[in-house]
């Protein structure tokens, strides 16, 4: 089950050199991958892991092999530069870790995750608050609820804050890497462009459609946002290689966006089609019943928040209506019910 990845190294078409660091992020086996970038004005490790379990190991063992079997002239102490991809633990969550192996090596985020590196124990707080109160509008019931709660808590123990020291920008450029904000996934997501190759992070996978939460959770998630930055990572040209947070490399990124963004327009029409053939109005909690069956532990949750991104999205846009608008108005906070306009 926990089988690691080989390290791999790519060529950019201008002179870079991307190692590709496995790690297995999550105890459930689940495969996460750092990328070491030498060649250019400093080395830099994008990514670091999430810290669980065998998870920093991995990643120190992979940049001492780049050495030890790459030949590279390359010291783990001669990293300067870290760049974080996006605020999720699978990608930061072994940031202390790595620093601690590194030295003292430059951080870097975008603008809207960096609250999540620099005041982790504050974001904490409100996404959970955020959450409880988007679940309790979404019809889950209180011993569920208290449930999904305690299993989202247990997944954030282990981090702390920590400073960044700049933000990555898109109009501001490194040497040989380019940046595209691509929200929709997380809040600051952003993929990087190195020559011909693109690491588009969680951005673009080649088998999973990424995991979208609503917007009402966290500003700038969502389906609406995620489409939009599809369609920005759809005007590039000459990217040879992309390679994501996770998976396998993805060989025509220009179908792998077009067979996601079909996957939306499905699951959209999925969406009007359970709220329409329900003889009542429905709760997200009923819709992700139906759109996302037989899920249990944590993946209960996960297909609540993404139910609700993509009612968000047609509710946003026209499609839905508030049933219960009576309840709406005099209640505290009353679950949603949604029918078709
Ligand atoms: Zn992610
Ligand atoms: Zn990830």
């Amino acid at each position: 089950m926990s089988e690691l990845p080989p390290i791999e190294r790519y060529q950019t078409n201008h002179g870079l050199t991307i190692y590709r660091l496995p790690m297995i992020v999550f105890p459930n086996g689940f495969v996460g991958y750092a990328y070491l970038v030498l060649g250019g004005d400093v080395p830099t490790l994008i990514d670091a892991g999430s810290g669980y379990g065998r998870s920093s190991q991995d990643l120190l063992d992979g940049l001492r092999a780049v050495r030890e079997d790459f030949g590279e002239a390359f010291d783990v102490g001669d990293i300067r530069r870290v760049l974080i991809t996006h605020g999720h633990v699978d990608h930061f969550g072994g940031l202390s870790d790595a620093i601690r192996a590194i030295g003292a090596p430059q951080v870097a985020i975008h603008p809207l995750d960096k609250r999540v590196l620099t005041n982790y124990e504050e974001r904490v707080v409100v996404a959970t608050k955020n959450l409880e109160i988007y679940l309790v509008r979404a019809g889950v019931r209180q011993e569920r609820l208290t449930e999904l709660m305690e299993m989202y808590g247990f997944s954030k123990k282990h981090v702390r804050s920590l400073k960044v020291d700049f933000v990555i920008d898109e109009d501001h450029p490194l040497p040989g890497m380019e940046f595209y904000h691509v929200p929709g996934h997380c809040s600051g997501q952003v993929a990087i462009r190195l020559g011909d190759v693109l690491l588009s992070a969680d951005h673009i996978l080649p088998r999973t459609s990424p995991h979208l939460a609503a917007e009402s959770i966290t500003h700038y998630t969502g389906v609406g946002h995620y489409r939009e930055s599809l369609r920005k990572m759809a005007t590039l040209d000459g990217i040879r290689l992309t390679l994501g947070g996770h998976e396998s490399p993805i060989d025509d990124l220009h179908a792998r966006i077009h067979e996601l963004q079909s996957r939306l327009d499905l699951k959209a029409e999925r969406v009007l089609d359970i709220i329409r053939s329900a003889d009542h109005p429905l709760t997200i909690s009923e819709i992700s019943k139906q759109l996302y069956t037989d899920k249990h532990g944590f993946d209960v949750l996960l297909a609540l928040q993404e139910a609700g991104a993509h009612v968000e999205y047609l509710y946003d846009r026209g499609y839905l209506a508030v049933a219960n608008l009576h309840e709406f108005e005099h209640d505290d906070n009353p679950s949603l019910m949604y029918s078709v306009l």
